[in-house]
C-alpha cells in the first residue's frame, strides 16, 4: 500500500499543527500497542523515531520492546490487546522469529494481533502457505521500511486489528444475547426477568451486575418504579421513581418508561424494552469505560431482544395466571389450591388445615334463578370469606360450586367458616342465605401430595353431605377405607353391568282381600362371578352416587317392559308393573321421554306400568315433581310412594300430588306384634283413605299381619308370605301354580 500525506487521513501528528485539537475526543483513548521485537538496538529506536507521536484514527501509539525471542515469549503471555508486533525474522537462530509467530497464535493465543515480518537480509522471506497459516500481514526487508512505508504499513494493520476485533466484540456480543435469550425465554415472573436482563446487559458491557437499575410502569396510570436494583443502586428496590428525587438516572429512566425509548452514549445506558401494547420497562447502566462504537450498535439488538423476551413473558405470565386462576372469581383454581398444599406441606408447616366447602342446593339456585344470579352468589360469598378469612388463608375455587380453604387449623375451623355465612349475602341489594356443607382435613405428613389431600377432604365432604347438609366431617382413615370400598364397588358394578351379570327379580303384589295378583315388583339383582348376591341396599346408593343409577334405571325400566309385555302375551300378566325410581334418575333430562321410550319399545300401555318414587323424589318441589306426575298420569303410567313413613313428607304437600298408592314400609308391617308399629301401620292406612290413594303393605312374612292389614283397610300386600322376588323363569313357574293365600280371615 502506498500513501501520500494528503490521503493519508487516517494518520495525524499531534504537533503538526501547534492548534488545539477542535475534535481531540474528549476521553482519553487507549493506545495502539505495538510489539518491536528485534535484537538490534538501532531497529527499536528507528521504530519508535519514526511513529513517535503519530496519532491514528484518533488513537496513539504505545510501543512494547523484546531485544530476544525468549523476551518476547514473556511480554506476549504477560499483555493484552497487542494490535501488531513488528518481528525480526532472523534473531538467535535463523527461524526465531517464524518461530514466534507460530507461538503468538497457537500459545499466546492472539488471533486478532496483526504479524509484520522484517528482516535484514532478502532470502528470508516465508513460504506463502506459512503467510497464510499464521495470518502475517506483510513482509519486508528492513531497507525497505522507509518513514512513510513504516507508516502506512503500521496503519494497515491497527485497521484491520480494529476491524478484526470489532468484528471478535460483535460475534462475542451476539452469542452473549444469544444465550441469554434462550434464558430469559425460560424465565416467569417480572422479577426473575428483571434480574436476568441486568444480568445479561452487564455481561455485554463487561462489567460487574452491580450499579444497575430495573424500572417498569405496569400501566399508563400507575407509577413507575424499581423493580430491581443492584450495587450502589439497591436501597431504591421497590420504590416509585417519584420518590428517589431528582437524580439524573431517574429521569433518563422514567424519560424512557413514558416515551418508550432506549438512550445510549458516553457512559451511560438506558434501554427500554417493555412489549409493545404492554407495560413499559427500562433498566439503566453507568459504564466504567466509555461506550465502544460496536457496544452500541449491541445496545440496539439487546434492546430488540430483550423486548421480544419480555413479550414472550408477558405472553407467558397471562397464561400462566389463566392457568391459576378462576376467571370469574379472580381467585386461585383448583390446580392453584393443589400446588399451594403441596407448597405447605414441603415446608413442613405445622398446625395447618384444608376445607372443601360446598354450597348447598347450588345447582337448584342456578335453575330457578339462573346462571347470572348464581354467579352473583359466588361472588358475594368470595368477598365475604376474603374479607373475613384475610390474606393468611388461600381461598381458592376448586369446582363450580365448591371452594377450597388452606390456613392455620383455628381459622379455618368449620363453627368459623359456618359463621361467617350465617349473616345472609346481599345480592342486588337483597338478602340471600346460604348454607354450605364442609369437608375438613388436618394436614400431616401422610402424604406430601396436594392431589392427595384435596381427594382426602373430597371424602370428608361426600360423607357429611351423605349426613346432612350444612354439616361438616374431618376425613380420617376409616373415611378413606369406606371410599376405597365404596369405589371398587362401583367399579366392579360397572363392570358387572357391561357383562350383563345384573338380572331383574319380580315378587308379586296381590289384592289382601281377594288374592289376586295385581302387580309385580321389578327388583334389580346382581350375581358376581363367584355367584354371590350383592345385596340392592348395599349397590344402589353407590350407583346412585355415581350417576350410575342412570342408565341401570333405565335398563331396569326396558327390561321390565319387555318382560311385562311377555306376560301378557301368555296371559298370565297381573295388571301393573311396579319399577323403583331413583331421586337421581327422576331428576336427571329426559327421563320421561324415556319412559315413554321403554314402553313403545316394548309395546306396552301406560297402565300397565307403575313408578315408584321414595319420599325424597316426591319433596324435590312442587315445580318440577307436580308436571312430571302429571304428565306420567296423562300417559296412564301410575305412581306409588315406596317406603312411605320413613321420610320427612309433608302431608300437605302430598295431597297435592297425583299419586296413586302408599307402600307401608316393611319396617312397620314387621312390627305388627307391638302397638307401635300396629298404630303407624293404622294411621299409614288411614292417611291412604283421606287421601283417596290406595294402600299397600311390604314385607308381609306372618298371617297373623295380613289379617291386621285387612282389617286396618290395607288394600293390597307383598311379602315373602305372597312370594318371594323370583327371576323370569321362577316366575313364570309361580304364575303357573300360585301358592295357596290365607284369606280365610
Ligand atoms: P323396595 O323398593 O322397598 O323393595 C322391597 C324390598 O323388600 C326388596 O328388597 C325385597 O326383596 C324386600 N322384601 C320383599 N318382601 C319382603 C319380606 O317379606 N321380608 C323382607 N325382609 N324383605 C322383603 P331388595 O330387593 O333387597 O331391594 C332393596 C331396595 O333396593 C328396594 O327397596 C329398592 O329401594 C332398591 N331397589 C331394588 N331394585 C331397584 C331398582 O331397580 N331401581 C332402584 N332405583 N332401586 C331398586
Ligand atoms: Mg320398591
Ligand atoms: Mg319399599
Amino acid at each position: 500500500m502506498t500513501t501520500t500525506q494528503d490521503d493519508a487521513d487516517w494518520v495525524r501528528f499531534t504537533d503538526d499543527t501547534g492548534l488545539p485539537e477542535p475534535q481531540a475526543p474528549l476521553l482519553p483513548q487507549s493506545p495502539w500497542r505495538v510489539l518491536v521485537i528485534d535484537d538490534d538496538d538501532d531497529v527499536h529506536r528507528a521504530t519508535v523515531f519514526a511513529l513517535d507521536g503519530v496519532l491514528l484514527f484518533d488513537r496513539p501509539i504505545a510501543f512494547l520492546h523484546a531485544h530476544s525471542a525468549a523476551q518476547a515469549r514473556e511480554v506476549l503471555l504477560r499483555e493484552d490487546d497487542v494490535a501488531l508486533v513488528l518481528l525480526d525474522v532472523v534473531m538467535e537462530t535463523p527461524h526465531a522469529g517464524l518461530e514466534l509467530v507460530a507461538f503468538i497464535r497457537q500459545t499466546a493465543r492472539k488471533a486478532a494481533t496483526r504479524v509484520v515480518l522484517r528482516t535484514g537480509q532478502p532470502g528470508y522471506a516465508p513460504e506463502h502457505d506459512t503467510m497464510v497459516r499464521y495470518d502475517i500481514n506483510d513482509y519486508t526487508t528492513k531497507s525497505e521500511l522507509t518513514h512513510h512505508k513504516l507508516l502506512a504499513t503500521v496503519a494497515a494493520a491497527v485497521r484491520s486489528y480494529d476491524q478484526i476485533c470489532t468484528i471478535d466484540a460483535h460475534r462475542d456480543g451476539l452469542a452473549l444475547i444469544a444465550r441469554g435469550t434462550s434464558t430469559l425465554l425460560e424465565t416467569t415472573g417480572l422479577l426473575p426477568f428483571a434480574h436476568g436482563v441486568i444480568a445479561q446487559l452487564a455481561a455485554l458491557l463487561h462489567m460487574r451486575p452491580d450499579d444497575l437499575v430495573c424500572a417498569v410502569q405496569e400501566a399508563d396510570a400507575s407509577p413507575p418504579r424499581v423493580l430491581v436494583a443492584t450495587g450502589a443502586y439497591a436501597v431504591c428496590a421497590g420504590q416509585t421513581l417519584a420518590q428517589l428525587g431528582h437524580a439524573p438516572w431517574h429521569r433518563l429512566l422514567a424519560d424512557a418508561l413514558q416515551g418508550r425509548v432506549s438512550h445510549h452514549s458516553g457512559h451511560e445506558v438506558v434501554l427500554e424494552f417493555g412489549p409493545p401494547g404492554g407495560m413499559a420497562m427500562a433498566v439503566y447502566a453507568r459504564t466504567p469505560k466509555p461506550l465502544r462504537d460496536v457496544d452500541h450498535s449491541l445496545l440496539d439488538v439487546l434492546s430488540s431482544n430483550l423486548r421480544v423476551c419480555a413479550r414472550h413473558m408477558a405472553l407467558l405470565n397471562k397464561l400462566h395466571a389463566d392457568a391459576y386462576t378462576d376467571s370469574l372469581l379472580k381467585v386461585p383454581n383448583r390446580l392453584s389450591f393443589m400446588e399451594d398444599i403441596s407448597a405447605v406441606l414441603h415446608r413442613g408447616q405445622r398446625d395447618m388445615a384444608i376445607a372443601l366447602l360446598d354450597i348447598d342446593d347450588f345447582a337448584a339456585v342456578n335453575d330457578l334463578m339462573g346462571h347470572a344470579y348464581g354467579d352473583q352468589v359466588l361472588l358475594a360469598l368470595t368477598h365475604r370469606l376474603g374479607e373475613h378469612l384475610g390474606p393468611e388463608v388461600v381461598l381458592a375455587r376448586v369446582s363450580s360450586n365448591a371452594f377450597g380453604l388452606l390456613g392455620q387449623r383455628h381459622q379455618v375451623a368449620p363453627g368459623r367458616v359456618q359463621a361467617l355465612l350465617q349473616a345472609p349475602l346481599l345480592i342486588h341489594g337483597k338478602p340471600h342465605r346460604v348454607s354450605v356443607t364442609l369437608g375438613m382435613a388436618d394436614l400431616d405428613s401422610s402424604s406430601s401430595s396436594g392431589e392427595d389431600w384435596l381427594k382426602n377432604v373430597s371424602i370428608a365432604l361426600k360423607q357429611a353431605k351423605r349426613n346432612s347438609r350444612g354439616s361438616f366431617e374431618y376425613f380420617s382413615a376409616h373415611l378413606a377405607n369406606e371410599a376405597r370400598s365404596r369405589a371398587q364397588l362401583l367399579a366392579a358394578l360397572h363392570a358387572a353391568f357391561d357383562a350383563d351379570r345384573l338380572y331383574l327379580a319380580f315378587q308379586p303384589q296381590v289384592d289382601l282381600a281377594s288374592g289376586a295378583l295385581v302387580g309385580l315388583e321389578a327388583l334389580m339383582r346382581w350375581r358376581t362371578e363367584d355367584g354371590r348376591l350383592v345385596a340392592p341396599d348395599q349397590f344402589i346408593p353407590v350407583a346412585e352416587q355415581s350417576g350410575l343409577i342412570v342408565s341401570l334405571g333405565d335398563w331396569v325400566l326396558q327390561t321390565a317392559c319387555v318382560v311385562m309385555r311377555r306376560l301378557l302375551e301368555r296371559g298370565t300378566a297381573p295388571q301393573r308393573m311396579a319399577v323403583n325410581v331413583s331421586v337421581v334418575q327422576f331428576q336427571s333430562a329426559g327421563f320421561l321421554e324415556r319412559v315413554t321410550q321403554a314402553l313403545s319399545v316394548a309395546g306396552l300401555q301406560g297402565r300397565h306400568l307403575e313408578l315408584e318414587i321414595t319420599e325424597s323424589v316426591a319433596m324435590l318441589g312442587s315445580g318440577v315433581v307436580k308436571p312430571l306426575l302429571g304428565q306420567l298420569r296423562a300417559m296412564g303410567v301410575s305412581v306409588a310412594i315406596d317406603d312411605f313413613g320413613t321420610g320427612y313428607s309433608s302431608l300437605s304437600y302430598l295431597e297435592q300430588l297425583p299419586l296413586d298408592r302408599i307402600k307401608i314400609d316393611r319396617a312397620f308391617v314387621r312390627q305388627l306384634e307391638h302397638s307401635g308399629g300396629l298404630r303407624i301401620a293404622a294411621m299409614i292406612a288411614e292417611l291412604g283413605h283421606t287421601l283417596g290413594v290406595r294402600v299397600l303393605a311390604e314385607g308381609i312374612e306372618h298371617e297373623a299381619s295380613w289379617a291386621a292389614l285387612r282389617h286396618m283397610g290395607v288394600h293390597e300386600g307383598q311379602g315373602f308370605l305372597i312370594g318371594k322376588p323370583m327371576a323370569e323363569p321362577e316366575l313364570l313357574h309361580w304364575l303357573a301354580a300360585p301358592p295357596a293365600l290365607p284369606l280365610a280371615n
